[in-house]
């Protein structure tokens, strides 16, 4: 089966203090559930979290004590050297970060992020044994020009195609990945739905999760693409999450604005209890 997600992505908000606080809230509402869910069969999401970069080191360890998963927001497309103001995926690895975000909305419009460095920041996550959650998403003009499944289409072949099947399920024996589970979460995020108010809705979100399954599935065939997580974002919150999350390929979320709240953010992680 596949690993239901749910991801909160705080974007650049929160003080060390405030995020700390914030974690603890979560958590303890997160502790709540589980009580509830001791003597079922149901299970939590995987929680991932994905604090700005000051938070990184000191959260990582209370949130795998919790027994979530830490992400980055980013890392640099380069290994290393002159890049000032750049973390690198060897960084983050170095304090046990779990996932790093990349290709992220934001990114690509704000910091002029294409498909290329997309691609290059995958490989450096992945040489150095972190899983990636890969954003895709198409512009409101994109959709009303019907054109959204060629634009997904392109990021993805662009963004990871160039990957072999080995390399996306960590098998490789050279020494720099690891065996186990696959290296990558896909996060669909309709770019006129993030931070809008305004989701897709379940019909659309299953449509598109759907395609993107089935693009994976001709380059790396069924075993990848049936296990793949394919996360929806995009203004996802308590009222909306139950549907969109009970479509057959929607296995989680990435939450932006709602993961603010503690109590908004561990509404929509039950959601997608299992
Ligand atoms: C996001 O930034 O990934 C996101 C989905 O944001 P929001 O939930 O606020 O739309």
């Amino acid at each position: 089966m596949r690993k239901k997600i749910v991801a909160g992505n705080w974007k650049m908000n929160k003080s060390h203090q405030e995020g700390m606080e914030l974690l603890m809230q979560v958590f303890k509402l997160v502790e709540e559930e589980e009580i509830l869910l001791e003597d079922t069969e149901k299970k939590l999401p995987e929680i991932v979290i994905a604090p700005p970069l000051i938070l990184l080191s000191d959260a990582a360890g209370l949130i795998q004590a919790w027994e979530g998963k830490i992400a980055a927001q980013n890392c640099s497309s380069e290994k290393d050297g002159a890049f000032t103001g750049e973390i690198s995926a060897s960084m983050l690895k170095s304090i046990n970060v779990d996932y790093v975000i990349i290709g992220h909305s934001e990114r690509r419009n704000y910091f002029n992020e294409t498909n290329q460095i997309v691609a290059k920041k995958i490989d450096r996550a992945l040489e150095n044994n972190l899983s990636v959650i890969c954003c895709i998403g198409e512009t409101l003009a994109e959709r009303e020009a019907g054109k959204e499944f060629q634009i997904i289409t392109k990021q993805i072949e662009e963004c990871f195609f160039y990957l072999d099947a080995p390399t996306l399920k960590g098998e490789k024996d050279d020494g720099s990945l690891q065996g186990g589970e696959l290296r990558m979460v896909l996060a669909y995020e309709p770019v006129w739905a993030i931070g809008t108010g305004k989701n897709a809705t379940a019909e659309q979100a299953q449509e598109m999760h759907r395609y993107i399954r089935s693009v994976i599935s001709g380059k790396f065939g069924k075993e990848i693409s049936e296990n793949i997580s394919i996360l929806y974002g995009g203004s996802c919150n308590p009222q909306n999450a139950k549907l969109i999350f009970s479509q057959t390929d929607v296995d989680g979320g990435l939450i932006g604005g709602a993961s603010l709240l503690a109590k908004d953010f561990v509404e929509v992680i039950k959601e997608a209890i299992l």
